[in-house]
């Protein structure tokens, strides 16, 4: 029989050959697999069950066309996908992603670091994905709308509260949520609240869902930063993106007493030599809809840079809550010269394979995405479990909730990182092996489906 590192190699060969092209898809399995040959050997049974294969190949993929017409009375046509990945551990739950890179591959890749993700949490959800090529920039409300529309026209055969539950993500708030959940609700014919998460309070949310990706991240780094004797007061933290996953990131960082010092947008990054300006920067990014040039107008300390890299600030923690591949190797290695002591993902794959491996092979505390940005779908399930109980919880009982689940997450993480690998700090095979393993024994239990 050939090793448990031939097998994967075995399988990211069929799925490259069965996915052509599909970069980000092939990197982010690869990145999950590569972790798991120790698991493999330890629990045969995933092998005889071809747990991989099938755990690489998602259950269905939903490709639909979005046609809309703007201000002007012009045709458009942007794509619309969703997939649905997984649902060994429950209805399939991830968000909707608006954003001109979108494509089949980025959505799987999405998809697939939402399985692990999703089992981190312990929480009864499986693994999905969705969003469109549209670009909401520029674009006004009435526009949003029309296209939110037919979006969920195209999308509400698939979904359900016991079948499929989609939320937020880039491009992707409470406003567009707002107008998705309205055509279904008339689609369908009836209010069904379990059907999206990220709801407007008064119709159906969670407290602390707008904030929980950004609360949970500090969280986690927080649990990280423990196990090295330290916290975050005092400390300097840059934060990339300003965003839904940064804006809340930064909040939590001011009130831990840290201080954050950087953020960004497609138009450039923003450092701020006293601290950020919170509230300033909530104005301008989620009032006026604005670019982050419009901070440094209005703030003395703070400079707006175009051509260079938000990673060569010197920082105690950094936190990229931006995109996929906005860290490389070359900006790792950097963070890491200017004595930088923990890294943790608020974006889903923002480090690209050279980064994870430089911090991998430093003493810098690295925390993968799927574990380190896991509040926001955890809260996503406490949203969906008021929304069957017909509750509303307080705002302290779901941040005590999230609390404690990104606790569980890092002792997850760190116990199977000592089971797998004999040292407690590989968050990268912990978390892989903790979400996978979950995942893997409830696809036993339910056969071969
Ligand atoms: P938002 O749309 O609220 O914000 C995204 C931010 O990233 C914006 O500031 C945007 O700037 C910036 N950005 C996007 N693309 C680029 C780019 N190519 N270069 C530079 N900046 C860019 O999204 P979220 O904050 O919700 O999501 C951010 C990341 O966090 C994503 O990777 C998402 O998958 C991940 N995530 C989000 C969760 C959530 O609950 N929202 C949960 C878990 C992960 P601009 O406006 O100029 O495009």
């Amino acid at each position: 029989m050939s090793t448990a590192n031939e097998y994967i190699e075995s399988v990211l060969d069929g799925l490259r050959v069965r996915n052509p092209g599909e970069l980000e898809f092939h990197e982010a399995v690869t990145g999950v697999l590569d972790s798991l040959a120790p698991v493999l050997e330890q629990h045969p049974v995933y092998r005889d069950a071809a747990i991989l294969e099938r755990v690489v190949e998602p259950e269905r993929v939903v490709h639909f066309r979005v046609p809309w017409v703007d201000d002007e009375g012009k045709h458009h046509v942007n794509r619309g996908f969703r997939v649905q990945f997984n649902s060994a551990l429950g209805p399939y739950k991830g968000g909707l992603r608006f954003h001109p890179t979108v494509s089949a591959s980025i959505i799987k890749f999405l998809g697939f670091e939402q399985i692990f993700k999703n089992a981190l949490t312990g929480q009864q959800i499986g693994g999905g994905k969705g969003g469109s090529d549209f670009d909401p920039h520029g674009k006004s409300d009435n526009e949003i709308m029309r296209f939110c529309q037919s979006f969920m026209t195209g999308l509400y055969p698939f979904i359900g509260s016991k079948r499929d539950i989609p939320a937020g993500d880039i491009g992707v708030g409470g406003r567009e949520i707002g107008y998705m959940f309205g055509q279904y609700k008339r689609l369908v014919g009836s209010f069904e609240s379990g059907v999206l998460t990220g709801k407007g309070l008064g119709w159906g949310g969670s407290l602390i869902r707008t904030e929980a990706t950004g609360y949970g991240l500090v969280a986690f780094t927080r649990e990280m930063l423990q196990t090295r004797g330290e916290d975050f007061e005092g400390q300097t933290v840059s934060v990339s993106g300003s965003g839904n996953v940064a804006i809340y990131s930064i909040e939590k960082l001011l009130s831990l007493g840290a201080k954050p010092v950087s953020f960004s947008d497609s138009s450039g990054w923003v450092y701020d030599s006293e601290g950020v300006d919170l509230d300033l920067l909530k104005e301008i990014k989620e009032v006026r809809r604005g670019r982050v040039s419009d901070y440094v107008k209005e703030r003395p300390s703070a400079e707006l840079h175009t051509d260079s890299s938000i990673w060569n600030v010197p920082v105690d923690v950094a936190l990229p809550c931006a995109t996929q591949h906005e860290l490389n190797g070359e900006h790792a290695r950097t963070l890491i010269k200017n004595g930088v002591k923990a890294v943790a993902e608020g974006a889903n794959m923002p480090t690209d394979a050279e980064g994870v491996e430089v911090f991998e092979a430093s003493d810098v505390l690295y925390g993968p995405g799927k574990a380190a940005n896991a509040g926001g779908v955890a809260v996503s399930a406490l949203e969906m479990q008021q929304n069957s109980a017909r509750q509303s919880w307080s705002r302290e009982d779901v941040a005590d909730r999230l609390d404690k689940i990104m606790e569980d997450i890092h002792t997850q993480c760190v116990e199977a990182s000592q089971k797998y690998v004999g040292r407690p700090d590989d968050y990268v095979t912990g978390s892989n092996a903790a979400g996978f393993v979950r995942v893997a024994e409830a696809m036993i239990s339910q056969g071969a489906v």
